[in-house]
């Protein structure tokens, strides 16, 4: 995708919580000290004399997590194969069942299941087939360790994280905040949070557009699963949260695997043998299956998360909810090979924005506004409002104008947060630039709202301010007379500001 950004400039006039009032770089927050720094060395706010590991410092916290590596896969040795594969495989379908249950999810013990696969298929068969079975909370608990040091590893590589020198304080950007409150409100819990009210926030939402389908026969895939949008958007999320994590379920994957592993999950069975399965996929060569190269990667990768589990006696592990799981995510994936639902998930999500924007008429109305109850477009020329909000008693007006996105994962990281989030066409300021533009055009043409409108005095009488509302925290709260505000804060926002 070829896209357009705002020249850096324009960021200079904006007012934020989250970038540094000198220069506009991202501030970094200290984790314990709670210091808020600006990291460009070029910047008169850059604190003397600071300095940061570079990504070779970060190669003697490399050497620590090998020697973890290794002392773990010592230990998984010691297990009973087929006892620690099936224990690591119930407890990696208990997390996805509670994921589908509504429960939410934490993060990182799904991260760890996923690495316990792919490094027990790179040790085995060399694992031990005795019969003692090692503690396995403590081993999990291990691993959980070691899995968040390798996304730590990968925070420090994408400059989400920054160790200092001279005392080992761990700076994060400031805006992560919102990243991991976004997150919440999918149900994905990173760990060190922990379960608050926040989950699920706007789940009422998006529960608004779904829609029942069954599937039958000859039925085009994506018109079937984009009833589960949400669980699209959620996997994706939740997959995707760590370069790492995205690699890991990166699948070769193919329209045909697609079909054997829809087959799989409506099989709704939990046991095969491996020949019992290649004779049961043989029906899904007509499509162009590679059945050695589906179980390649699906069940014995070295580098994939594994779906399918082999254990002993030729014996294979399969749940039906955790093929669901996969793909969900298999399907979010915009892949060229794959039936590419993302149309359809568009206008979801399309449909969806709608709903906000009725949720924010109706919460300025709640404030005692008077609005009308759809988008106001007063003439061809006119840009559309998707709500204008007058209060006669304090001789205000409000311009709002909705935004259901979401923050992509894959901008947080240092490099590209700014450019992802702000810079870019159709992200926040190119937003906050065209409600300028409306609010110019409703000062200009006020006398044609007026007739369309409850609006009783002149144009001179009414204070006007504008706003862009957004799903969540924004990353600038102020550019020039516009301003932008999440929806949870509109309210607050509607007291203290005006
Ligand atoms: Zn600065």
């Amino acid at each position: 995708m070829v896209s357009e950004f705002y020249p850096w400039h324009k960021i200079m006039e904006t007012i934020s919580d989250y970038l540094c009032t000198e220069c506009k770089h991202l501030l970094y927050l200290g984790l314990n000290t709670k210091e808020e720094i600006c990291v460009n060395p070029k910047c008169i706010l850059f604190p003397v004399g600071i300095e940061f590991y570079n990504v070779k410092g970060a190669q003697k916290l490399k050497n620590e997590i090998d020697e973890l590596k290794n002392s773990l896969l010592a230990k998984m040795k010691e297990f009973n194969e087929t006892i620690l594969k099936t224990l690591i495989f119930s407890y990696r379908k208990k997390l996805i069942d509670g994921f589908f249950a509504g429960k939410g999810m934490i993060l990182n013990e799904f991260f760890t299941t996923n690495q316990m696969f792919i490094d027990l298929n790179s040790i085995s068969p060399s694992i031990g087939r005795s019969n003692t079975n090692p503690d396995f909370e403590s081993l999990l608990q291990e691993y959980s360790y070691y899995v968040t040091r390798l996304n730590f590893i990968d925070d420090l590589e994408n400059r989400r994280r920054l160790i200092r020198v001279s005392d080992n304080e761990v700076f994060q950007i400031k805006y992560l905040d919102a990243l991991f409150l976004m997150l919440r409100n999918w149900g994905l819990i990173s760990s060190s949070i922990g379960i608050t009210e926040d989950v699920f926030r706007y789940s009422e939402i998006d529960q608004q557009v779904r829609e029942d389908i069954q599937l039958e026969q000859g039925m085009e895939l994506e018109k079937y699963f984009v009833q589960f949008f949400e669980h699209i958007i959620r996997t994706k999320y939740a997959l995707c949260l760590y370069y790492r994590t995205a690699q890991q379920v990166k699948y070769d994957v193919s329209s045909a695997d697609i079909a054997a592993l829809l087959g799989l999950f409506f099989s709704n069975r939990s046991k095969w043998t491996v020949n019992g399965i290649k004779s049961y996929l043989l029906n899904y060569e007509k499509y162009g299956l590679d059945i050695d190269a589906f179980l390649r990667e699906y069940m014995v990768s070295k580098a994939r998360a594994p779906i399918l589990v082999l254990i002993e006696g030729d014996q294979i592990l399969c749940d039906p909810s955790t093929i669901l799981f996969l793909l969900f995510h298999l399907l979010g994936l915009n892949d060229e090979n794959v039936n590419d639902p993302s149309q359809s998930i568009a206008q979801k999500k399309q449909q969806a924005a709608k709903v906000f924007e009725q949720r924010v008429r109706e919460l300025l109305s709640e404030n005692g506004y008077s609005v009308p109850d759809k988008p106001v477009k007063i003439s061809r020329d006119s840009p559309e409002y998707d709500a204008i909000a007058i209060k006669e008693t304090e001789k205000t007006i409000v311009l709002a104008e909705a935004k259901y996105w979401d923050i992509s994962p894959s901008s947080i990281s240092g490099w590209t947060l700014i450019e992802q989030e702000l810079l870019q066409k159709k992200r926040l300021l190119d937003q906050m630039l065209k409600q300028r533009e409306r609010v110019e055009f409703f000062k200009n043409n006020f006398e044609k709202f007026k007739e369309e409108l409850t609006i009783s005095g002149e144009r001179e009488t009414y204070k006007v301010f504008a706003c862009v509302v957004t799903k969540y925290t924004p990353l600038v709260r102020k550019y020039k007379n516009v301003h932008a505000v999440d929806f949870f804060n509109l309210t607050n926002w509607l007291r203290k500001v005006i």
